[in-house]
């Protein structure tokens, strides 16, 4: 178990990873109903790979927010954490996008090792 967060920075993250998990199945829903999925993937600053689908962009976004706040949910140490070298993201970066997965030094897109 991890105290990393006061209870209210915990609820403030929470409350930003459910709104962006709306968001992003409110836009999904969209793609489905026929709309401009470059456009929408776009407009929600994902990291579009080449050659991604629009629906698979934004169905791996939104597993990702899930997971996400699963992690918060259950004080995971991983919660808030670059996914490739694991440094703390601080909570200031992490209430500005609670969903953050990457430092500065592995932008999201960036190559895997
Ligand atoms: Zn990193």
């Amino acid at each position: 178990m991890t105290n990393r967060f006061d209870p209210e920075t915990r609820v403030t993250l929470r409350r930003g990873l459910m709104r962006r998990g709306q968001e992003l199945a409110t836009k999904l829903a969209a793609l489905l109903a026929g709309a401009d999925g470059d456009r929408l993937v776009r407009a929600l600053g994902l990291d579009a790979k080449p050659g991604a689908r629009p629906e698979e962009i934004l169905r791996a976004a939104l597993d990702q927010v899930e997971q996400r706040r699963r992690w918060l949910d259950a004080d995971d140490d991983r919660y808030g954490r670059c996914d490739e070298c694991g440094v703390d993201l601080g909570a200031a970066s992490l209430l500005e996008m609670p969903w953050a997965d990457r430092c500065k030094a592995h932008p999201p897109g960036a190559a895997r090792p």
